[in-house]
């Protein structure tokens, strides 16, 4: 049966792109199984719903309440606490939330039978009639994500952000599709696309992480992130961060057939770039962005968000907005304009003269690696937490060049401390966070800058990397609060 010719068929004029064999081969499927209730599964299922597919949600643990409900409004039948193996089975499509590996044994048993599994972002690019700007790397990606979606709300489109943040693409596809999507996706989403084609992909970087999904070879997930290209066709827009070693030797390698705009933050080489199509830095401390004939000069001591990477991420945002048609006006406005997101280097206020900044979701050397590098003060570091098999010996210029004093926070502080001791002028092994802030405001002095930026997970002290971003913004609020009294 043709689903285009029932009541609640698809559209196919509403399908991304002109539809392919894959494509077809899927619009006709009946039964798909949606595997995960998280953000991602539930906005799956809702879509498959409206879609007319029959649906069937799986969890292995608890789904939230307010997604369960939702699940009930759509009439869509779900089990939680477990899979009933027998009904997964019998399914013609499977999509997997990206928090589900490979290995886990449902999905290696649908590949065994030979149903298609694919992620939710191959799911709803098959039934949106909006462009997409998709945003993938291994740091800068929520931020740049932001960035761009701001830039577009600036701009008057109609858009929405999904991905990893907000909500998912494919909810927002299922109850009200817009003309544009700012994506962020992770390597877990590009692992289940098949045909799906970002009008404009953005690349920031790609260094180590994940390696525990990916059999602990780098490559595998350098090959993953790649994939957010793969389909790429002539007219589509590719933007790279050209400064980053793997790219450097990954891209070229690549058949490219849509146009490419690297970017980067030097200056010197790289000049050709911003002449060709793409971002670098000119000569007086600002950038300037080409694309489509356009061209966007930023002046980077205007920008409120600080550091090289940050320079970055402008760059790249100004290039995606670029391609997407908005005026440069509006880019440079909205860029001078953007405070950064949560948790990622925020100003969390000043006293005494003692600047102090949350960057609380540097959670990996790399990122906190960006960090010291725009320090410009006296810096007081907070580090530590879960190590994740860390190797501190790419931080220890920075730290000899800013640190004044390293306040290590965690259970188990010892690889810190052993490794800094001797390096930078004081170590402190504290164990909680009251400790910490108040070794931070004895030894503190006026124009110093107090640095979170742990390299490390937070699991040890914090439910997550937000609670330790806001119990530490709290604590600074309260000696604010203290010395104005
Ligand atoms: P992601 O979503 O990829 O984790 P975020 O924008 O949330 O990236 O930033 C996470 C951390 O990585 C921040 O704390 C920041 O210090 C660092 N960071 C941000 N952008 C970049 C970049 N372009 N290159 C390297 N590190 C970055």
């Amino acid at each position: 049966m043709d689903r285009a010719d029932t009541a609640c068929g698809i559209d196919t004029s509403h399908t991304q792109d002109t539809i392919e064999d894959d494509k077809i081969h899927t619009i006709f499927m009946e039964r798909i199984v949606i595997l995960g209730g998280g953000e991602s599964g539930y906005g799956s299922a809702v879509l498959a719903k409206v879609k007319c597919f029959d649906v069937f949600l799986t969890d292995n643990g608890q789904i939230k309440p307010e997604y369960s409900s939702v699940l009930e409004r759509y009439n869509i039948e779900y089990e939680q606490g477990g899979h009933t193996e027998e009904r997964i089975l019998s399914a013609d499509l499977a999509v997997k939330s990206p928090g589900i590996p490979e290995k886990a044994p449902i999905v290696r048993k649908l590949h065994e039978r030979g149903i298609p599994v694919i992620s939710e972002i191959e799911f709803a690019g098959r039934y949106t009639k909006g462009r997409t700007i998709c945003i993938t790397g291994s740091n800068g990606k929520t931020t740049t994500t932001t960035l761009v979606g701001e830039i577009l709300r600036a701009a008057g489109y109609n858009m929405a952000i999904g991905g990893n943040i907000g909500e998912s693409f494919a909810y927002t596809v299922a109850t009200d599709d817009k003309d544009w999507y700012v994506l962020e996706l992770s390597s877990f989403q590009l692992d289940g696309i098949i045909a799906f084609r970002p009008d404009i992909a953005v690349l920031t970087n790609i260094t180590p992480d994940h390696l525990d999904r990916y059999g602990y070879v780098f490559q595998n997930y350098i090959n993953s992130k790649m994939r957010i290209m793969m389909n790429q066709r002539p007219g589509d827009c590719f933007i790279y961060g050209a400064d980053s070693p793997v790219l450097e030797r990954e891209v070229p390698a690549h058949h490219l057939v849509m146009d490419t705009l690297p970017f980067s933050a030097k200056s010197n080489a790289a000049w050709g770039i911003a002449v060709n199509g793409g971002a670098c830095l000119a000569p007086d401390n600002s950038f300037v962005a080409s694309a489509d004939g356009h061209s966007v000069t930023i002046d980077i001591s205007r920008m409120k968000i600080k550091g090289i990477h940050n320079v970055c991420n402008a760059e790249a945002a100004a290039l995606a907005a670029l391609a997407a048609g908005v005026a440069p006006e509006t880019i440079a406005e909205t860029i001078y304009a953007f405070e950064g997101v949560e948790h990622r280097m925020e100003a969390a206020g000043t006293v005494n003269g003692v600047e102090y900044i949350n960057d609380s979701k540097g959670t990996n050397v790399d990122s906190t690696w960006y960090a010291l590098n725009s320090m410009t003060r006296p810096t007081i570091w907070i580090a530590g937490g879960t190590d994740k098999g860390n190797n501190y010996d790419d931080l220890r210029e920075l730290a000899v060049k800013h640190v004044k004093a390293l306040v290590c926070m965690g259970v188990d502080n010892s690889k810190l401390v052993n490794y800094f001791t001797g390096l930078v002028p004081a170590v402190y092994d504290t164990h909680s966070l009251e400790e910490t802030m108040r070794i931070c405001a004895e030894i503190a002095e006026q124009g110093d800058t107090v640095l979170l930026s742990p390299a490390c997970a937070s699991f040890d002290l914090f439910n997550n990397y937000e609670d330790r971003g806001h119990q530490f913004k709290a604590a600074v609020a309260r000696m604010k609060e203290k010395t104005a009294k």
